[in-house]
């Protein structure tokens, strides 16, 4: 089946269900000031699962466009280095505004993933949320009970609070889920690893297709929970590993959604998918980030200096660079993949045929922009690199990064993705540093302030921070190798 049948498959079966079919929100969220992107199916209707909205529908489908890039969700550093996060995604859904509840969802996610769909059920896995002793909860027993009639007591799991238990925030509706997971393993390994006890959920290829919350309670200001007075479904399940899984791949990128794209920009550099792992995950990233570029264009979100267009320029920034160390791309060639996209996305999104023009010449300005300065950028940080392995550090000056940002464009980000493939960081301080005391220079200077930088670096703080191992507020300083 290929994926726009899938996708429709899935609507059709919500619709056979009594669903109203709503089209997708937008990616790029303009009047919240709490999220900039739109990171699942149900923040279009927050507020009708906080009670400030009437419910015009009992039951609704979609499928979402999502990007998770910021905030709570980014999954930006899996991105083309695992087979199955992306940026930016289609999460199907559906929903019951205080409707129908653990049963139905249960029993039709079922239906539609066996009976319909036909993935064989013993690759099939369910977990159910386990209880939590400090909210005084027991296991979901209930949601257990339904997942009974369909699969043997070894294939349902108990979860914790952290992956079965969903929070809007730290007061409002919230209520245990239940994710399904496919077991993607080869029949070899399989056989070579069966039984409940080993099977690990954490192996890359056994994946989380659909996570179904069930709201059922409000926390409530002192930490306590009490009864919503309705009950409601959300489900998200994401389309690309849905496709995954019925094409019998072992990789997102493996399927119709992302091989016309991929093979499209092998075909631009003459390499093959496949063939050499850095080449592969280039070929990955780029394929993933042409739709979230796309997509936030055509939600009129154009690159810029700050905020979402800031989030979007980087991401293109950082496509660029990965065609032109990687690929040998020198020259534009994102804004040639918008045509292949469209034939793989235009006919659900109608809004990429529309806009073609303008996302391709967003596109390529763009990239002419940044390939004016990446070379001499990437020479300059090459240098850099050498030295700094060369004296045994590790971390390299906050000064370099900013002038890599302030003269040759480059995100932080990008910086710091550089770096981080030669094993070296750099002291975030120090650039924040650097960007503070240029703002001061240009506010004295010129005595016109346009807020852009602080926002630049608001979003690096509380928005972008991907890396564990180094954070805004921890005070690096540089070590020798022992
Ligand atoms: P994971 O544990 O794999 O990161 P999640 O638990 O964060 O997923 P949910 O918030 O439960 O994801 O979202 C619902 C569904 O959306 C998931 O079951 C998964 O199929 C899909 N999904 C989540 N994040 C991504 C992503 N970055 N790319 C593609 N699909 C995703
Ligand atoms: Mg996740
Ligand atoms: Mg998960
Ligand atoms: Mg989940």
């Amino acid at each position: 089946m290929n994926s726009s049948e899938l996708r429709q498959t899935f609507l059709d079966f919500f619709e056979s269900k009594q669903h109203k079919i709503e089209s997708s929100a937008p990616m790029v969220i303009k009047d919240d000031p709490t999220l900039m992107f739109t990171n699942a199916g149900m923040n279009q209707f927050k507020d009708i699962f906080l009670g400030n909205s009437p419910i015009k529908y009992n039951r609704i489908a979609n499928s979402q466009k999502c990007l998770r890039v910021s905030g709570k969700h980014n999954d930006l550093e899996e991105v083309g280095h695992d087979t199955y996060h992306h940026t930016m995604f289609e999460m199907l859904g559906n929903w019951s505004f205080g409707d129908y509840f653990k049963k139905e969802a249960i029993d039709w996610a079922w239906e539609l993933l066996v009976d319909v769909l036909k993935l064989p059920t013993d690759r099939l896995y369910a977990s159910v949320f386990e209880g939590s002793e400090e909210d005084n909860m027991k296991r979901d027993d209930e949601a257990a009970g339904y997942w009974e009639k369909h699969l043997p007591a070894d294939h349902i799991i108990n979860g914790n609070k952290k992956d079965n238990f969903w929070e809007m925030g730290d007061v409002g509706p919230c209520g245990p889920c239940s994710e399904i997971h496919i077991d993607l393993r080869s029949e070899d390994e399989r056989k070579r690893i069966p039984g409940r006890d080993l099977i690990n959920m954490d192996h890359p290829q056994v994946v989380e297709i659909w996570n179904l919350v069930f709201m059922q309670f409000n926390r409530k200001a002192d930490g306590s929970l009490e009864a919503l007075p309705h009950q409601h479904v959300d489900t998200g399940m994401g389309f690309e590993r849905l496709c995954m899984a019925m094409q019998n791949k072992q990789s997102n990128y493996d399927t119709d959604v992302f091989q016309p794209i991929i093979q499209a920009i092998a075909k631009m550099c003459g390499k093959t998918y496949g063939e050499n792992e850095e080449v592969d995950i280039a070929l990955r990233v780029i394929a993933d980030h042409i739709r979230t570029i796309s997509f936030a264009i055509t939600d009129s979100q154009l690159p810029s200096n700050n905020k979402a267009g800031y989030v979007i320029r980087r991401i293109l920034r950082r496509a660029v660079r990965y065609g032109y160390t990687f690929l040998d791309l020198k020259d534009p060639f994102m804004y040639r993949l918008v045509e292949v996209l469209i034939e793989v996305m235009g006919k659900h999104f109608p809004e990429l045929i529309k806009q073609r023009e303008l996302i391709e010449k967003v596109v390529k300005e763009e990239e002419n922009s940044f390939l004016r300065t990446l070379a001499n950028g990437i020479k300059l940080l090459d240098q850099i690199i050498e030295k700094t392995k060369a004296d045994d550090f590790k971390v390299v000056q906050g000064e370099v990064a900013f002038e890599l940002y302030d003269t040759y464009g480059f995100p932080l980000d990008l910086t710091e993705l550089i770096l981080k493939e030669n094993g070296l960081v750099v002291n975030r301080r120090e650039f924040n540093e650097a960007m503070e005391a240029q703002k001061n220079r240009s506010r004295s200077a010129t005595a016109m302030e346009t807020g852009d930088w602080i926002e630049i670096l608001k979003d690096d703080k509380e928005e972008f921070v991907g890396y564990d191992y180094l954070s805004t507020d921890v005070k690096i300083t540089r070590y020798r190798k022992m």
